[in-house]
């Protein structure tokens, strides 16, 4: 079997690039190691940058994401009991949206489903040949018999535990990485938002955030310790926890209710450069990782994916490589922003030190934040997104 570019992955990552690229009539398969259902039953990410609508447009699925989106003008943060509001809409003029991940997922796999491009889902022993050489090969196990695809391209986009990255010689790559000691336990509930806007809380217990995904379902996040272990947090015990973080008008308003999902993330920072080698180029988690308190992840994945499905395009319409030559030193400069901005926001708000300097540290950068107008926009500025 051959293509022209093979997509390692079916997340957000893979799927956006198979979607764009479908459209400007470059081949592609995806090759996903999970099944469909279980890529769809992963929580994730819920807040989307324009940029990352407009992409989303682009591809020809943004259709729901209109429709049940819920856009929001500004965020709140909660510093020791006392909320304080910084609006997007009145600093930047621009807005986000939250729509949750596992619905652009949907909306990406029925778009792929609906001009029957191929993904082989539960794709087993992927491996990646040949891409520092002009025939790449991708060989993969399924249905019990072993598969080759040779491709003009491979793009990584398997995500931080992804086979694409570790296929690169170390001496090729160089890692840059922070790991926080503190991880945060989500809880899904079909339970009314405590709020139209998001709050980070900022508390001496600990970080906590009340996010939603609809005005009828919210997510909710506390700082915990890596050592948690999830069968010890019975939702009764979550609520508990959350409700002392909470102001006391957030307190009133909480609903608790049943979780219809919890988990604990680990909080990482991660960059691998370059992301091109060869004719390999890694795009999303499988390049980087930022903690989930800027809410970027999902949104760098998006802008690597502008990036490359543009180069990719341009090689094949308009025969010229620049756009490939140019891909990792683009999409790096936006990544390491969103990093500085995702690390910031975690030093700030979470309780990570116990050096009573640290707090005192965070307590003025808040102030400052909120008594400045220029620190609030750079805040607004990149928490809707930076301009590609
Ligand atoms: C709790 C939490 C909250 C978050 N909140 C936000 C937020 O609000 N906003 C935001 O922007 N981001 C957020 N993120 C981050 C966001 O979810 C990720 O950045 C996003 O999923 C990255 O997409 P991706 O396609 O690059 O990788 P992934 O979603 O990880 O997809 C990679 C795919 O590759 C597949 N794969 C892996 N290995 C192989 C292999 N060997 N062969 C074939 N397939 C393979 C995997 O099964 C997976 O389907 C959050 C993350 C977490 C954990």
């Amino acid at each position: 079997m051959r293509t022209q570019v093979v997509i390692i992955g079916a997340g957000p990552a893979g799927l956006l690039l198979g979607q764009l690229l479908h459209k400007h009539g470059v081949a592609n398969v995806i090759l996903e190691r999970q099944t469909a259902d279980h890529v769809l039953g992963r929580v994730r990410a819920g807040v989307i940058e324009r940029v990352t609508m407009d992409l989303l447009d682009e591809a020809g699925v943004g259709a729901r994401m209109h429709a049940d989106g819920l856009v929001h003008e500004g965020v709140q943060i909660c510093v020791d009991g006392k909320r304080h509001r910084l609006s997007f809409k009145d600093l930047t003029g621009k807005t986000v949206t939250v729509y949750g991940q596992t619905e652009i997922t949907k909306d990406l796999m029925d778009g792929r489903a609906a001009v029957g491009a191929a993904t082989v889902y539960s794709a087993a022993d992927v491996i990646l040949q040949d891409f520092s050489g002009d025939n790449p090969r991708v060989s993969y196990r399924a249905g019990g018999k072993t598969h080759e695809i040779g491709c003009d391209f491979i793009a990584g986009c398997d995500g931080f535990h992804g086979i694409s990255r570790k296929s690169i010689p170390a001496s090729a790559i160089s890692t840059f990485e922070r790991v926080y000691p503190i991880g945060w336990l989500g809880v899904l509930s079909d339970t009314p938002p405590v709020s139209e806007e998001l709050i980070y809380v900022r508390h001496p217990r600990g970080f906590a955030l009340c996010s939603m995904r609809t005005p009828t379902r919210s997510r909710y996040y506390l700082q915990c310790s890596l050592a948690e272990e999830i069968e010890s947090w019975p939702d009764e015990r979550f609520w508990e926890e959350l409700k002392p973080r909470l102001d006391d008008e957030a307190r009133d308003r909480l609903v608790t209710g049943p979780s219809i999902e919890k988990s604990i993330a680990p909080l990482r920072s991660f960059v691998a450069e370059p992301m091109r080698f060869g004719r390999l180029f890694l795009a999303g988690d499988a390049s980087h990782i930022v903690p989930p308190t800027g809410a970027k992840g999902l949104n760098l994945a998006a802008s690597d994916v502008r990036y490359l499905s543009r180069a990719l395009i341009e090689h094949y319409q308009e025969r010229s490589d620049a756009g490939i030559d140019h891909y990792s030193a683009r999409a790096l400069a936006r990544v390491w922003k969103a990093e500085r901005f995702s690390w910031w926001m975690t030093m700030t708000l979470h309780r990570i030190s116990d050096n009573p300097f640290d707090h005192r540290l965070q307590l003025a950068e808040l102030d400052y934040l909120f008594g400045s107008k220029a620190a609030a926009t750079a805040f607004a500025e990149n928490y809707v997104g930076l301009p590609y």
